[in-house]
């Protein structure tokens, strides 16, 4: 990993992603040189998990490249989400009816287009987030009904199990509710993810090395 650069790895995993998927570049815990790096290497879609940290590091960076684009891929809280609106582009992270009420209020009030796509907590794990599978129909509803736009799904897979059999829930999940858009794979399986229908891989260490 050391021995390359942010550009020869962004190149190598470009070369190996269908042409159906997407690249995310995590750059939470990354600094500015390291986002430069990746902003000249011609990298535009970046994910960061923290509102805060977002707003903190990428004014600057986003004036100086304006086609790039954010998406909130961590929780959001109800209290960020005026700012989560004014800044990112998608936020992949839409998982309970209050937050999709919260969402539609604060839009009402702004002219952003922004994208939603709704976090489904395949392994059903009662620590992380996302909606069940089972409630994930009637939360895509509602958030089509209160006028998001909702483009797709996303999951993050339970640790130590085979990724594919979550990934391919999250297809099926999206395929039953028309969407398109399906955010699954980091850099420990992102080729399984794009093998499963992946439209957008996040994947963080891959291209930056460890985070601080
Ligand atoms: C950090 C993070 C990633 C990237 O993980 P890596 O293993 O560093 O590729 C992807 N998705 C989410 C939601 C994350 O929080």
């Amino acid at each position: 990993m050391s021995e390359s650069t942010i550009a020869e790895r962004l190149r190598h995993i470009a070369r190996e992603l269908p042409p159906h998927t997407r690249l995310v570049a995590v750059s939470k815990g990354q600094g500015e040189i390291a986002l430069r790096e990746a902003l000249q290497a011609g990298q535009r879609i970046f994910g960061e998990n923290r509102v805060q940290e977002a707003q903190e590091k990428w004014p600057e960076l986003k004036a100086a490249f304006p086609d790039c684009r954010l998406h909130l891929i961590g929780p959001l809280q109800s209290n960020k989400v005026k700012a989560a609106l004014s800044f990112f582009d998608c936020i992949q992270t839409v998982d309970r009816p209050a937050l999709v009420d919260v969402l539609a209020e604060a839009l009402a009030k702004q002219d952003r287009a922004v994208e939603f796509l709704i976090q489904v907590n395949t392994g059903v794990e009662p620590q992380k987030a996302g909606v069940t599978p089972d409630a994930a129909d009637a939360l895509i509803a509602l958030a089509r009904q209160r006028g998001l736009a909702v483009t797709g799904l996303m999951c993050i897979p339970p640790a130590g199990e085979d990724p594919a059999p979550h990934f391919a829930l999250l297809r099926a999940i999206a395929l039953r509710n028309g969407l398109v858009e399906l955010s699954m794979g980091m850099s420990g399986d992102y080729h399984i993810a794009a093998e499963e229908g992946a439209t957008m891989v996040r994947i963080g260490t891959a291209i930056f090395g460890s985070r601080n």
